[in-house]
């Protein structure tokens, strides 16, 4: 970048200096040229007065006008050379032919400059039509530009090479101050910028430092992950590992060897279902397993669901039931299963003995609290523990859970809920939270309303 824009710079200086060299040299050509001009024009104005008789004594100035090279010349109306100051008239071709002549005879004044042969000088010409109807011409020579721009031509090189330096000197300063800032940046990403300096750059600021710190923190999240991880896959491996080896050394009765059996087939399936749940939460979260949306019946779905947890429920001394009415969704059958399986099996977990789990699916009539009409409204309402509210932001975090002991003995992984947040998040709906302490607790997820498929 750095090199770039000194190029950049150093192009654009390049350019300039030789852009006005060119132009300096242009202005000065022309007014040069005006200026020259508008002197023989006064030598013209001057002369017109004498008398041109052939024979009369020339005046003084002429001499003058010899040695500052001027050269008069006069023209009969014809083109025939009557008098000149520095050739023999006799030499003289007809003048008809000359521009300024031409142009003095039409309309009273003429002007020419004609180039030497060898480019090297320019004559400049003034022609004036005299009363008599014959034309006085005012000539003088003048270097050309091309050899005016010769014997400047070294100066002019070492000015050129003098503003390069320059430029150069100011491009690399130029760069290094507009870069500070950005390459400081780049050594800390978290260092502020000045807004004043850079206020077209704070959009692209804030999204990469925004960026950065989404990259620090999911990278924080990766390794508490993964530390989890480990540690939760560690328990159930130790307690395998303990049964194992008390049946291996033999002591244990037969008896102890069925309980042993079933302490390591629960520690196994406690595995099972904790490398499910982090297998099914890797893919959502990546990008290669997207909902395939489908038109659905939510509360046909919530019944299924209800029907496949009823045992759980019976055996938790808990009532299940599905109430609300037909609601259309847009989503995918397998992660709305999950989504309700996953919220009504806390519902149960987390219940108590003759408490009850009501999972009902609405239409949102009225707009109320920010909820857009036509959309559908699934709720699980339980009449359980209760979620105080210091946990309530955190409990969809992974592995979060309020009570570990109850979450363990009851076959949670501490997971369902992050699942659940992933799913809500794949399906574009929202997920609401509200739960008392000992009174129970109600899980709303939105969903839009379905425009058919
Ligand atoms: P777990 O497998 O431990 O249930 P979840 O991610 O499903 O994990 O839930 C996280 C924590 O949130 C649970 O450990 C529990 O403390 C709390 N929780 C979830 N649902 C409920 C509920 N319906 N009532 C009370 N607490 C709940």
């Amino acid at each position: 970048m750095k090199k770039r824009i000194n190029r950049l710079f150093v192009i654009i200086s390049v350019v300039a200096i030789v852009l006005s060299i060119g132009l300096v040299a242009a202005v000065y050509h022309s007014l040069f040229r005006k200026q020259m001009m508008s002197d023989l024009k006064e030598y013209a104005d001057l002369l017109k007065e004498l008398r041109w008789d052939e024979g009369a004594e020339e005046p003084e100035y002429f001499e003058t006008m010899k040695d500052m090279e001027i050269r008069l010349t006069l023209v009969s109306p014809g083109g025939e050379v009557l008098y000149d100051n520095k050739a023999d008239i006799t030499q003289l071709k007809n003048h008809l032919d000359r521009p300024e002549i031409r142009e003095a005879l039409n309309s009273g004044e003429g002007q020419a400059v004609r180039n030497s042969e060898t480019l090297a000088s320019n004559t400049f010409y003034y022609a004036l039509r005299l009363e008599d109807g014959s034309v006085l011409r005012v000539a003088r020579n003048a270097d050309s530009m091309v050899s005016m721009f010769t014997s400047v031509f070294p100066t002019i090189l070492w000015i050129f090479a003098a503003l390069i330096l320059l430029s150069l000197g100011l491009a690399h300063f130029l760069t290094e101050k507009l870069l500070y800032p950005i390459s400081k940046m780049a050594e800390n990403m978290d260092s502020e910028i000045s807004t004043a300096d850079y206020e077209e750059l704070i959009p692209f600021i804030n999204t990469i430092q925004k960026q950065h710190q989404d990259i620090i923190k999911n990278a924080r999240m990766r390794q508490e992950f993964t530390a989890n991880v480990s540690h939760e896959l560690k328990t159930p491996l130790t307690s395998i590992s303990g049964y194992a080896e008390l049946i291996e050394t033999g002591m244990a009765s037969e008896t102890d060897i069925v309980r042993f059996a079933h302490g390591i087939r629960s520690s196994a399936d406690r595995l099972l279902t904790l490398i499910n749940d982090i297998i099914r939460l890797s893919e959502l979260d990546g990008s290669e397993k997207e909902p395939v949306f489908e038109l659905l019946n939510l509360r046909e779905v919530a019944e299924s669901c209800v029907e496949n947890l009823r045992r759980n429920a019976e055996k938790s001394e808990v009532t299940l039931k599905v109430c609300g009415e037909d609601c259309r969704v847009q989503g995918d059958r397998q992660m709305v299963e999950e989504l309700i399986y996953n919220l009504c099996d806390n519902a149960i977990r987390y219940n108590n003995a003759g408490g009850s789990v009501t999972v009902s699916t609405n239409i949102c009539k009225s707009p109320e609290e920010g909820r857009k009409v036509g959309s559908v409204i699934l709720s699980v309402q339980d009449t359980g523990i209760g979620i105080p509210k210091e946990h309530q932001d955190r409990i969809f975090e992974r592995f979060y859970r309020v009570d570990k002991s109850r979450s363990k003995s009851t076959g949670g992984t501490g997971l369902g809920l992050a699942i659940v947040k992933h799913i809500v998040e794949k399906l574009g709906a929202t997920i609401e939270l509200e739960s008392e302490p000992g009174r129970g607790t109600e899980i709303r997820v939105i969903f839009p309303e379905a425009k058919g498929i």
